[in-house]
């Protein structure tokens, strides 16, 4: 890496962020007498702070996001060129790569027609849920208007979105929340809330099916569940789960809204994290890894059907979406996401996800034998958590700062994890490892390795 960048004084940005920027999830006040870190650059899966430190990103960016990797000068060239030509215009005009990118990504999701564009993920998931509501108006006279949302799942930072958060500490202070979200349990096998069973999966089924039937199946007009549950603990479903989710969504009629804000566009070594499990949803929101952070770009996903529904009646002037997005309609995003496409498929990226994520479970198992304060190890493709405990019998979980301490020292050893901290209240106990698509197997051995080293140095 040419350190050129290291002649540049860096002292006033950092007087600057500190004097003006309030910074996300953070606590200002430990912050304020903290060692700033400001990234400047990137290359691959490395990242350099101010200082000219080298640090091996595990987090795709701290949040799932970079599933590509820094420094894709294609997609910066995809984007230049784009803006220069037509950068944005809003409303029902349509732009070049908006449509190219809606025909390549709908082509990888079968049975999903139709794609809306917006910016964040919290919108995306906004959007489905106005569907819902409105269709509970166009055909049940308001009625079946509820949405069922998952404890521990996440869906959003808007008061709509956590108004369906099932992360509490994420919630605290926030409400009041908006009415017609109901919660179903969780479905963390290792934590599970009915003892030890053999078909955990079915329990948790049913333990939904009870809520509809207590609620009222005609009052329920749809779930939202993220396939893979990421903030809240790294939650692989449990056997049988998707698929009896499924089997509910039929029998009640009630809209399958899967949050792939996350899992979307590889993460989980397919296109999209539903697709592990044969489900067949209705509506799919995506955004993190859809432009890889190369620009802001969230989608909406949906079947014909559904589409269909929002343009059947033509002399109901109300009968028709009547939502935009005002940045929904910038053409870095799409124009960046064609790119980031081609990149996954050119470059083998979603089997190399595959291999290298069951390189990484591997390795995490090893670390369980080794570390008695590993309980649990989960994952699917790069996208892995260890959930640490006190006590390996009764489950209880690592203190919380010992936790973050263990993430500390990692990034101290120039390696960044990260940790589910500020979502379920005492549950805050779960390393999170994501790295980038392009992860080769020495960058796998050196996270774990790295890891190895800061449990045996914080847990003994
Ligand atoms: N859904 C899930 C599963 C998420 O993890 C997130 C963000 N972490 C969101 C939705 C919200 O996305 P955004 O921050 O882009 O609004």
């Amino acid at each position: 890496m040419d350190a050129s960048f290291l002649s540049n004084d860096f002292e006033d940005v950092v007087a600057a962020d500190r004097t003006n920027v309030w910074h996300h999830m953070t606590q200002h006040k430990p912050y304020e007498s903290s060692d700033p870190r400001i990234i400047v650059e990137g290359r691959g899966m490395r990242v350099w702070d101010q200082k000219g430190k080298e640090h091996l990103d595990c987090v795709s960016g701290g949040v799932w996001t970079v599933n590509v990797g820094y420094g894709r000068e294609s997609i910066a060239d995809a984007v230049r060129d784009q803006l220069v030509k037509m950068n944005y215009f809003a409303g029902s005009a349509g732009s070049i790569p908006g449509a190219r990118f809606s025909e390549r990504l709908l082509a990888k999701m079968p049975g999903m027609s139709r794609l809306y564009y917006c910016n964040s993920g919290s919108e995306a998931n906004e959007k489905a849920f106005k569907m819902v509501r409105q269709l509970s108006h166009q055909r049940h006279g308001g009625k079946k208007s509820k949405i069922l949302y998952r404890e521990r799942d996440y869906h959003g930072t808007t008061i709509g979105t956590l108004s369906a958060g099932g992360q509490d500490e994420r919630n605290a202070h926030y409400g009041p929340f908006a009415p017609g979200f109901v919660r179903v349990p969780h479905c963390l096998e290792y934590r599970s809330q009915y003892g030890e069973v053999s078909d955990y999966g079915a329990r948790s089924v049913a333990a939904i099916e009870e809520v509809i039937l207590r609620e009222g199946p005609d009052t329920i007009g749809a779930i939202c569940l993220e396939p893979v549950t990421a903030g809240g603990g790294v939650i692989t479903p449990p056997e049988g789960y998707w698929e009896g989710v499924q089997e509910l969504c039929r029998k009640y009629e009630i809209l399958l809204h899967i949050d792939e804000v996350v899992c979307g566009i590889g993460r989980t070594g397919t296109w999209f994290g539903y697709q592990h499990y044969g489900v067949k949803p209705d509506m799919v929101s995506m955004a993190k890894g859809v432009a890889s952070g190369y620009a802001a770009i969230a989608c909406l996903a949906t079947t014909e059907e559904l589409f269909d529904a929002f343009k059947d009646n033509p002399d109901d002037p109300l009968n028709y979406f009547r939502d935009i997005s005002t940045f929904g309609g910038c053409t870095a995003g799409p124009a960046a996401a064609i790119e980031n496409m081609r990149i996954i498929e050119d470059e083998g990226l979603l089997e190399n996800c595959t291999a290298m994520g069951a390189r990484l479970m591997g390795n995490l198992a090893e670390l369980k034998e080794r570390h008695k304060v590993v309980g649990d190890v989960r994952g699917k493709g790069l996208f892995c958590g260890a959930e640490l405990v006190a006590d390996r019998d009764t489950r209880e979980p690592a203190d919380e700062r010992k936790v973050q301490a263990v993430v500390a020292d990692c990034m101290a050893r120039g390696v960044i994890i990260g940790a589910t901290n500020r979502s379920v209240p005492g549950f805050n106990n779960t390393l999170c490892f994501s790295p980038a698509l392009i992860a080769k197997p020495d960058d796998i051995d050196h996270l774990t390795d790295t890891v190895d080293q800061a449990l045996g140095k914080i847990f003994g």
